[in-house]
This record gives structure tokens, sequence and C-alpha cells, in this order.
């Protein structure tokens, strides 16, 4: 898997004349985006979570890309850029990377499977290249039997039968560019005016093998002056997206609880060669995974994240049978299905247990919870964040420090709240948190975790085990000893969740939690419009999901009016509390505004159609 990438853009872009004075090649727009962010985009789809980008002529503007892609792109600039070419960029390029890395010119438009083409193919470096493009700025490729680069040059009379032409994307290993810099080193103070291709064809043919990989009709454009920029527009971008338009997945928005709406990088990034989950590099993706789990909630010297292969449910088994000790007793909290939940699971473990009910779609008595603490009777305390029932969002904020005032530990299920607004574990007072991959982190479902206080973990680790599968302690002392889950985990949920912790990371959850509440505010005002009412007064929801009161109307059908959502590109869910009925609207995953605006005109005219409004 390639997770970083140099995009050289060093140059001055001279042959646009007046266009590239204030303005970097990259930075010409094709449709409104620029060249170098679409690439951008394209490289944090693939996987990429490192851009270091090599800047000179201009470097302000990649600053600012840089801002905006905060944590994943990097720039570093090359001071010398004026007297040096695209090796001297690369060279300052080099040490900020760790590992195999894809490697750009900055001015490129390219259809992505090339970037695929690459991560799959088995050999260390290569080049893309394309058959003829009568681009008028050709560089050609001439390779032995083997695929081996054996020349490069802009003369085609040089390279009479070409094996392709240079795409300006290649992947290298990290061995393979340091070896790159050190030979330009080798030839300073000489000519600094090298060409990174030019160090290919030197090293290909002296000491270690650079591969040509031609896709003949592979789509891509260079734009180095006004003719070619117009090349690009006009044959080549049309095919990179029609390209685009044959990968796309049909869209469909789920308004349910969850599993929730994934993106496309997503559903691909489980497409991966077959590996052995037991070797060390799908450890290490495991162990970055975990970490950077914890890392969106807690402190990782202080907390862990503990997988299992599950789903939600199945985490809050494991955090429940797993944490309450031999002797103890647990107080749960259910004013919702989930925290019913919670009590049902601690009594198939026959664990003792005390609950204590609240209204579905009330805040909770903090009064009565005090009293019920101070009686010293309990070891532990069992509440759920956010009720996905009813959309009521428990405030853990009082209840938890509350809880650790009189010695309980805190495990709470924070499944339906997590990575969909900001949150601290620490300073909510939560020893342990349950959570799932399929809601607002926006992966697969299939991989259901724990984050616990290290120290209140370490406890754990003579009590007997209540469960074999789902023990905390024994998953997570395996895991440390051996970078390897004790029974198989789901591999390429595995990836996909990589993915979308990294998405997750670029749009950050505070502005997810905007994104998500945007989404509300559309719901509610459209649903006051309508004359319909919500189960929980708002200022107690979540704005991650609204429980609706069904019409007083016998015309009323959920059925069809799932139906008729449905067709429109909509899932929505019933929900039943008591004798009370509503259906649910999720704000979870890769919903967007406008989408959420769409629903509610399908709403509007569902109800309009049985006389509602
Ligand atoms: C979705 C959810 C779960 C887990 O449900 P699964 O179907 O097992 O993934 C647990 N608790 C809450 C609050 C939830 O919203």
């Amino acid at each position: 898997m390639i997770t970083q990438a140099i995009i050289m853009a060093g140059g001055l872009g001279s042959r646009f004349g007046g266009r590239t004075e204030a303005l970097p090649k990259g930075f010409i727009e094709i449709e409104g985006v620029p060249m170098v962010e679409r690439s951008v985009r394209k490289l944090i789809a693939a996987g990429v979570e490192r851009i270091v980008i090599g800047t000179g002529h201009c470097s302000e503007s990649y600053d600012a890309l840089a801002a905006k892609y905060n944590g994943i792109v990097v720039t570093v600039k090359n001071e010398d850029y004026a007297q040096t070419s695209s090796m001297g960029t690369l060279a300052v390029c080099a040490p900020l990377v760790s590992g195999d890395c894809y490697l750009l010119e900055s001015d490129l438009i390219y259809d992505a499977a090339g970037l695929q083409v690459l991560a799959n193919d088995a050999r260390e470096n290569v080049i893309l290249a394309s058959g003829a493009t009568n681009s008028k700025d050709e560089v050609y490729l001439a390779a032995d039997k083997t695929g081996r680069l054996t020349k490069v040059s802009k003369d085609k009379s040089a390279v009479p039968s070409p094996a392709g032409e240079l795409t300006g994307i290649s992947k290298v290993s990290k061995a393979f560019l340091e070896r790159m810099t050190a030979w330009y080193r080798e030839q300073l103070p000489g000519s600094r005016k090298a060409d990174y291709e030019h160090v290919f064809e030197v090293l290909s043919t002296e000491e270690t093998p650079v591969f040509v990989r031609c896709i003949t009709y592979y789509a891509w454009a260079e734009a180095d002056d006004e003719a070619m920029l117009a090349r690009a527009e006009q044959e080549i971008w049309p095919r990179i997206k029609e390209n685009e338009e044959l990968g796309a997945v049909r869209r469909e928005v789920l308004l349910n609880p969850g599993p929730s709406t994934t993106t496309d990088s997503v559903k691909y990034a489980q497409v991966v060669p077959d590996i052995c989950p037991r070797e060390l590099e799908f450890g290490t993706l495991m162990e970055q995974v975990a970490r950077d789990l914890t890392a969106l909630v807690a402190d990782p010297a202080e907390y862990t994240t503990v997988m299992f292969g599950c789903s939600g449910t199945g985490a809050d088994e494991a955090m429940v049978s797993s944490c309450v000790p031999p002797d103890g007793r647990l107080l749960v909290i259910d004013n919702g299905s989930y925290g019913a939940r919670l009590a049902k699971i601690a009594s198939v473990y026959n664990i003792a247990m005390d609950v204590y009910k609240s209204s579905a779609y009330e805040p909770l008595d903090l009064e009565a919870l005090e009293k019920l603490f101070s009686t010293k009777k309990y070891t532990t305390l069992a509440v759920v964040y956010h009720e996905t029932t009813t959309g009521l969002l428990n405030p853990l904020e009082k209840i938890c420090p509350l809880a650790k005032r009189y010695g309980m530990t805190t495990i709470c299920d924070i499944v339906s709240a997590y990575a969909g607004m900001p949150m601290d574990l620490a300073s909510l007072g939560i020893d342990f948190a349950s959570a799932t991959s399929n809601k607002h982190i926006g992966g697969m479902a299939g991989i259901g975790f724990v984050i616990c206080r290290r120290t209140e973990l370490e406890k754990q680790k003579d009590w007997p085990m209540r469960s074999y599968y789902l023990n905390l302690y024994d998953q997570h002392r395996y895991f440390e000893e051996t970078k390897q889950t004790r029974f198989t985990p789901p591999v390429q949920t595995f990836y996909a969740l990589r993915q979308a912790i990294l998405e997750t990371r670029l749009e950050t959850v505070e502005k997810r939690f905007a994104r998500f509440t945007a989404c509300w505010e559309i719901l509610v005002k459209a649903l006051k419009e309508m004359g319909l009412k919500m189960l929980v007064p708002e200022e107690f929801q979540s704005h991650f999901i609204t429980a609706i009161l069904i019409p007083e109307t016998p015309r009323y059908d959920f059925e069809a009016m799932h139906d008729f959502a449905r067709r429109a590109g909509f899932t929505i869910y019933p929900g039943k509390l008591g004798n009370i009925d509503t259906f649910r609207i999720a704000n979870m995953g890769d919903i967007r505004p406008q989408e959420m605006e769409h629903f509610t005109q399908i709403l509007r005219s569902y109800m309009h159609g049985i006389g509602v409004c």
C-alpha cells in the first residue's frame, strides 16, 4: 500500500507568460478546481495520508493549499528553484517521506486509475507511461525487453520505438529516492539543472532498474503552455470525467441510524491484494488504526483502543462483560432501547446489577442519580451517550464525573456519538467507551471497538473471563505482544476504516458536527412547516437523529412512505417507543445539506399526498 506522495512544484511555468507570473502552473484551474488540488484529492481518495509538495515560484499558493488540507499536505521550499530543475526540488522533498511513494509533477490532470495501476505493480520503481499523445511536448521512454528503462529523451529520433511517453506519475521506493538524491548531490557543484527523469535513466541503466508501465490509452495531460492547456481541457478532461462516471457507485443516502452512507473512496479502499492478517504489514495497519481511533477522542498515552470483528453491540458486550469486577455491582441507566440493551447483556452474563429507568424523551434527573451513586453499592456505571432510539443526548459531562467521585468505573456506549461531535473522554470522565466502524466515522460495518483508560484496563489483568471471544484484556494483551488479533479480523473492513479515518481527519470532527447540524436544521425547519411534531424537545436533541411522531391520519403508512423515499434514493427507518409511533431520520456518515434539502421535498410530497400539508 502506498500512503505517501511527493509533488514537484518548484517550476517557474515561464512558458505560460503572464498567466503564471503570480500563480504557479499547478493552480491553473480546470472546471473550477486547480490542477494540483484535484491531484491532491485523488491521492487522498487513493489512501495517501501524507503529501509533500516541493515548492519554489509562488510558494505561498502551495502553503495555502497545505493549510486547507491540514495534516495531510505539507510543503517544503526549494530555495534554489530558479537555478535547479525538478531534481533539485525532489531532493528537498525526499527527507520528508518515510516509505514507498508516488512521485508526481504539479501541472497534471489524470485518471486516478493510474495510481491503482502503480500500486498494484509488484515492482518497486515504476514510471507510468502512455501511448502516443501528440501533445507536442512528449518525453519518450525507451525500455529493454523486461521493461527496464534505458533512455529518456524529448527527441523522437533518439528513441525510435518508444516503450511509452512519460506521464509525470511514478512510484519509487524510499531507498531509490535516497539514491537519486545522493547521485544528484555527487554532481554538485557542477550543473544543478537536472530533471528527475534524467536521474531515472542514469540509475536504471547503471544500477537499479526503473520499469516503464505503459497504459496505451491512459487519459492524462500536462499543461505547460496555452496550447497544451487547451488540449487538456477540451480533449482529455472529458475522457477523465467519463472514466470517473464508469467507476462511480450508485448513490443511496441512508437516513437510517447506521450503517451510514459511505464515500466511494471508502468503498473502494476494501479492494486490496489478499493478505494474511498475521503479516507485520497488516499488524502495523491495525496498530495505526487503533491509535487514530483513540486520538479522535483521547490522548493515546492515557487511552488505548481494543478492536474486535463484530458490530457495535459486540463492542457493548465486550465492555459490559469485561469491565465489572468479579464481586462488583453494575448500575445501568436505561432511558431508551440501547440502555435497555446494556442491561440485557449484563443479565445474560449474570452480572449483579440494578437498572435506573428514566423517560426516553426527557432529560435525566441528576439529583436522583446522585442519590443512587451515594449508596456506594455500585462499582460500575453503564450509560449511553446518545440514545439513538430518540435522539436524546445524555449529559455525560455531568453524570460520569459525578459517578467517578463516588468511586465508580464508567462504561459508556458512545456508538452513535463517536466521531460525530467533538469530545474528550478524559474530561467527560469516561473510563471505557464502545463504538463501531460504521456510524459517524463512515467506515464499513464489521469492527466494534472499546476505547479504554489504560490504568482501568490494567486492573482487569487477573479477573476471570466471562466471555472468551469478547474479553477486553486478553484481546489487548495479545495485540500488544503480537500486533495481531487473537482471531481473524475483518481484513478488508480495516482498509476501509483506515480510509474513513483519513477522511474524518481531513474534514475534522468539528466541521462534521457542523455539517450534521446544518442537515438537522433543514429537516427541523421543514418538519415545522409541514406541521409534524418531534418526540424530543429541540434543545435536548443530538442533531444526529430526529424521531418524528407519525401524523394522525389513517392514510399514513410507513411502508408506503419508505418505498416512496427509497425510489428517490433515500432509506428511512421506523421507530416504536412503547405505544408511541415514530419514524426516524438520521444524520450520519457522508450526508450533505443539499441532499437533506432534497429529502425534505420528497417527504413534503408524500405528506401532501396523504393530506397532511
Ligand atoms: C447502532 C448502535 C449500537 C450498535 O448496533 P449494532 O447494530 O450492533 O451495530 C449500539 N448502541 C447505540 C447507541 C447505537 O446507536
